[in-house]
């Protein structure tokens, strides 16, 4: 039976990226070895790391002045990262989620920390917009998707100081003006890459500022003095990375992307709004593109575990809700086709029928 893969993450990839990554495990580009198997810095795969590079910042039309890096530890390595390069005296983080609350947990370590808006109390199912961001903070930290809620800021916000972003789970779902940032961050196995691989896009001239001692790995100039290369770098995610950004670029770009982004979105939101079983969970103005969150209505609630077996047997995979949130939530990432959409919607309907 055909699957349905709606994981949060690790999660659905391109056919594209899964097949050619498979190839250049068996025999790179012919030359008889797995990729698996070579240096780093060999002459077969120095071009993967320079055209990924490239590609990411094509797609992503990222001005001159900024660095992209393709590091290990995931996001939540950036975490404690963004702090130890940028955070002198204060730092201000915005509140929207479980992700957003780590970041702002590690910031602490290097500093002062304001928070300048929560959605917690709400259990984060809206993006704060009524705040102020301190103009002597030495950054303003924001989470741009909240994959847990399904909330999504799908604007660049003007910040009157550098604005670093978490990326991780809506990274080149839509274009974004990389000038409005200092620092895009992501782990990669959200939108682009198996795990292992992090991106990360700086603004070159944030750094060497504070006055604190940085570990040589935790320097991000480091990485920009080595193109990602001071140490041995995630080859095969990387790899697979630049089969994605090829992807991406066959596709038409980002803007293209985005409307079919939108056009999954809007088909499964009007579905939960039509169908009397299902309701959001998260703000209309703020919902996700790539994580659609909902739960049974009130009066449907004791159906709850009989769709999610109903569903599965329908072929959906990973709708189970995060347990803060419960209920269902549908990860439409880039790679998820529209088919797969409008199954989980026939689904939905077919459920209702029967009731
Ligand atoms: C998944 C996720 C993370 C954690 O990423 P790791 O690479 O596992 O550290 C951080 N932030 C957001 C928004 C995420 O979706």
């Amino acid at each position: 039976m055909k699957k349905h893969n709606f994981n949060a993450g690790p999660s659905v990839l391109p056919q594209f990226t899964i097949e050619n990554t498979a190839k250049a495990i068996l025999d790179f580009n012919g030359i008889g070895m797995s990729i698996m198997e070579i240096s780093h810095r060999s002459k077969d795969f120095q071009p993967v790391m320079d055209e990924a590079e490239a590609l990411f910042a094509e797609l992503l039309d990222i001005p001159a002045g900024y660095k992209v890096l393709f590091l290990g530890g995931g996001a939540s390595l950036q975490f404690c990262m963004v702090p130890f390069n940028l955070l002198e005296k204060k730092a201000a983080y915005l509140n929207t989620g479980t992700w957003a609350s780590k970041a702002q947990k590690e910031a602490k370590l290097f500093g002062e920390v304001v928070e300048v808006a929560s959605s917690k109390s709400a259990n984060f199912n809206f993006i704060p917009k009524d705040y102020s961001i301190p103009t002597d903070a030495d950054y303003f930290h924001i989470t741009t998707n909240n994959t847990i809620f399904g909330t999504e800021i799908r604007k660049d916000i003007d910040s009157p100081v550098p604005l670093v972003a978490d990326m991780s789970s809506d990274i080149f779902s839509r274009p974004v003006d990389v000038s409005k940032y200092g620092i895009i961050y992501g782990g990669a196995q959200k939108n682009l890459a198996p795990a292992g691989v992090t991106f990360v896009v700086v603004k070159e001239d944030l750094l060497g500022k504070v006055s604190r001692q940085i570990p040589t790995m935790l320097d991000y100039r480091t990485h920009i003095k080595e193109s990602s290369m001071f140490n041995t770098p995630p080859v095969v995610p990387i790899y697979a990375a630049l089969q994605t950004l090829k992807w991406l670029k066959n596709l038409g770009g980002l803007k293209v992307m985005e409307k079919m982004n939108i056009e999954k979105a809007e088909m499964l939101y009007n579905e939960i709004d039509r169908n009397k079983l299902f309701k959001g969970t998260a703000e209309t103005e703020d919902r996700s593109i790539m994580n659609i969150c909902f739960v049974m209505n009130d009066e449907y609630k004791d159906l709850e575990e009989e769709f999610g077996k109903f569903a599965a047997e329908k072929g959906m995979v990973g709708i189970k809700g995060h347990r803060s949130v419960g209920g269902f939530r549908a990860s439409t990432y880039n790679a998820l086709p529209k088919e797969s959409v409008q199954a989980l919607i026939d689904c939905m309907k077919e459920f209702e029928a029967k009731r």
